[in-house]
C-alpha cells in the first residue's frame, strides 16, 4: 500500500512542505486569497495594484491580501485573461478599549500630527513599492519572536473611549531587551523612529509582500541590508504608543494590511 507521501511523489508534487509554504486562504476582510490560476493567466492586479504570483509546484497561484475596509460580498481582480472573482465571507473582529495616559497619543498635537503625516507617508510608499520575489518559492515564515499572543489583529479600538483605527498587526508580548529575527528572507526598506509606532524596522520579501516590526527598543540593522530568515533585526521595546512591552508585527500585501497569522505554520 502506498503512503501519502509516495502518491503525492508519484503525482509530481515533489514535497508536502512547499505546499504548507503558502499563507492559509482566509477570505475575509484583513485576511488572505490563495488562487489557483488558469494556465492563461500571467499578471494579476486590484485597484492598479500588482497582485503576488507564485509557483511552488505545477500550479501557479496569486496570493492576494484583502484589505481590512473590504465589505462582504464579489471582489474582482483583473488579469492578462478573464477576471477573476472571489467572495468575501463576514468575519467580526472584537472591540478593545484602552486606556492612555499620555494625551498626545489619544490626540495629538498639530506638531505631532504634521510628524505623523510625514511618516504615513513614508510608511505607505513603501507598502505601495512592488519589487522582484526573494526567492522562487513563497518565502516560509518563522515567529518574528517567542511568546504567547492572542488574537489581536484587526481589533476595533478605542482609546480612551474615542474610536480610533482598527488595529493592524500582531501583538506579541515579550520582555524588553527579547530578540526580533527576520521571519523570513528579505531586504531592510525602512527603519525609524516613528510617533505611534516607535522605532520601526520594514522589511520588503518581494512582489508586495513587507513586514513591519514596531516598538522596539535597540534596532539592529541598516537600510538595503539583506536579512536571511531567523537574522536578528532588532529588540522588543516599548517605544512609541503602547501600554506595555511588545512586538507588533504587521504584513502588508499588494498595500492590505493583513493578518500576520495566516503566514505561520497550522
Ligand atoms: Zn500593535
Amino acid at each position: 500500500m502506498f503512503s501519502i507521501k509516495k502518491i503525492l511523489i508519484l503525482c509530481g508534487i515533489f514535497t508536502t512542505t512547499q505546499v504548507f509554504a503558502l499563507p492559509q486562504d482566509s477570505r475575509r476582510a484583513g485576511g488572505i486569497a490563495v488562487i489557483p490560476l488558469a494556465q492563461n493567466v500571467t499578471e494579476v492586479s486590484y485597484n492598479g495594484q500588482a497582485v503576488l504570483l507564485t509557483q511552488p509546484n505545477a500550479q501557479r497561484y496569486a496570493v492576494f491580501g484583502i484589505p481590512l475596509s473590504t465589505p462582504v460580498g464579489t471582489l474582482q481582480l483583473q488579469t492578462n485573461a478573464q477576471p477573476i472573482q472571489i467572495e468575501i465571507q463576514p468575519y467580526k473582529y472584537a472591540e478593545q478599549r484602552l486606556t492612555i495616559k499620555n494625551q498626545d497619543y489619544v490626540n495629538p498635537q498639530q506638531e505631532q500630527l504634521d510628524r505623523y503625516a510625514h511618516e504615513a507617508k513614508e510608511q505607505n510608499d513603501i507598502y505601495a513599492s512592488f519589487t522582484a520575489a526573494q526567492s522562487a518559492d513563497f518565502p516560509r515564515f518563522i515567529h518574528p519572536t517567542a511568546g504567547k499572543f492572542s488574537n489581536s489583529f484587526g481589533r476595533k479600538r478605542f482609546f480612551n473611549g474615542e474610536e480610533r483605527a482598527p488595529h493592524s498587526g500582531l501583538d506579541i508580548p515579550a520582555p524588553v531587551g527579547q530578540k526580533v529575527v527576520a521571519p523570513a528572507i528579505g531586504i531592510v526598506v525602512g527603519v525609524g523612529d516613528y510617533f505611534f509606532n516607535g522605532k520601526t524596522v520594514l522589511v520588503d520579501h518581494g512582489q508586495g509582500l513587507i513586514s513591519m516590526f514596531c516598538h522596539l527598543s535597540k534596532i539592529n540593522v541598516e537600510k538595503g541590508q539583506r536579512l536571511q530568515q531567523g537574522e536578528v533585526l532588532g529588540l522588543v521595546g516599548k517605544t512609541g504608543r503602547v501600554t506595555g512591552p511588545h512586538l507588533h508585527w504587521g504584513m502588508s500585501l499588494n498595500n492590505a494590511r493583513i493578518d500576520p497569522q495566516l503566514f505561520l505554520a497550522r
